[in-house]
Formats: structure tokens, sequence, C-alpha cells
């Protein structure tokens, strides 16, 4: 399977929809974003990443008639049992406030008396599918694993970013440089099998 021309990006996240132009960068694709195109953001019915990442993806296929490329993502937190999970972005409120959902997700851990990395294990896992207007869909997941600090730290990024700290890195996700966040992220692990499965 090939991929070239305008391909839309079925996000009306600004960050997920920056990140995904920088890793669609080295492919002769020109990415359209959901909100350029007017198209709606349809509800997040699915009860898993890969499915609510499925939906969007076809919705935007078939309202552009071009490929669409959809992504799901969201933090996971073990002792929460995996809360917020596909729920993460509603734990922002609809404000969208990530101040207030990594401080909900903290009053949370607090209340487990989760206070050792041990503890506050979590990952993020990026769901991505691809789909065609003529209904042919392909799927890929992607997760990062660490633990959640407190108080947040760094400006980079986006939504739970600042409490993130990956396994072996010394500094979260909102402090890291986008190149280096992009290096081992659960969407640049998603990103890269699709790019081995359309290389095929
Ligand atoms: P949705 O996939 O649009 O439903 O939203 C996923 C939510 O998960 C985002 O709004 C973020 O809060 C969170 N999320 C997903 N990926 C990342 C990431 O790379 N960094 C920080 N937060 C993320």
């Amino acid at each position: 399977m090939h991929l070239s021309g305008r391909l839309v990006v079925a996000s009306h996240n600004p960050g997920k929809v920056g990140e995904i132009a920088a890793l669609l960068a080295p492919f002769a694709v020109e990415p359209v974003s959901a909100a350029t195109l007017g198209l709606a953001e349809p509800a997040e019915t699915g009860s898993s990443f890969a499915e609510n990442a499925a939906l969007k993806a076809r919705t935007a296929a078939a309202a552009s008639g071009l490929p669409a490329l959809a992504d799901d993502s969201g933090l996971s937190v073990a002792a929460l049992d995996g809360a917020p999970g596909i729920y993460s972005a509603r734990w922002a409120g609809p404000g969208k406030d990530f101040n207030h959902a990594m401080a909900r997700v903290e009053e949370a851990l607090q209340g487990h008396g989760a206070v050792t990395p041990d503890k506050r294990r979590a990952w993020f896992t990026c769901a991505l599918a691809l789909a065609w207007p003529d209904g042919t869909l392909r799927g890929w997941t992607g997760e990062v694993h660490g633990h959640l600090v407190w108080p947040p730290r760094g400006s980079q990024g986006f939504g739970y970013d600042p409490v993130f700290l990956a396994d072996g890195q010394s500094l979260t996700f909102g402090e890291m440089a986008p190149a280096a966040k992009h290096g081992m992220s659960h969407r640049a692990r998603a990103f890269a099998q699709l790019v081995a499965d359309l290389a095929r």
C-alpha cells in the first residue's frame, strides 16, 4: 500500500496535528487538518483507543473523499485501573484544561497512597487508523511506559506531558525538546509500524 497526495489528519487537537505533521514530513503526503476542511468531530463512542481511531478515520475519509489518518490516544495509570485511558481528553473538562486533568489524576493517586514511582506506573497509548474512502481500514498501536511525577515539569508538548517521565529518562515529556519526544513516544512507535507496513 502506498501513501501519497493529500491526507486528512483527522484530529481537532492542534498538539496532535502538529506531531503527526512532523512525523509525516519525510513522506510525499500533504497533510490537511480536519479543522481546515471544516469536518465535524465525531462522538468517540468506541470502547478502546483502536475503535475510536477507526471511527474518526472512517468518518473523515467518508466526508472528505480523501484518505484519512486518525489518532486516538491517552494516558493510563496502573493504580487507577487504567484511568483516565480513553477518557483522557474528557478529564480536562469542556475548557480542555490539562492543569486540572493532571491535578485530578494526582488527587486520585494520592487517594491511593501512591507516592513512590513503582506505585505511580503509567503509560501512553496511541492507536493510529488509516481509512480510505472505499472503506479500507488499517490500524497500528504504540505505547510508552514510565511513571508520573508531581508537580508537573516543563511547558513543551501538550496534555499530560509535564507529569510523564518515560522509563530511563530524566526529563518529562513536557521538558523534552519535541524531537526527543518524537524519538520515543507512543505516537512515534505506532507511526513506525504504519511506515513499516506501508513500505511492504
Ligand atoms: P483524544 O485521542 O483526542 O480523545 O485525546 C487524547 C488525550 O490524551 C489528549 O487530549 C491528551 O490529553 C492525552 N494525550 C494523548 N497523547 C498525548 C501525548 O503525547 N502527550 C500528552 N498527552 C497526550
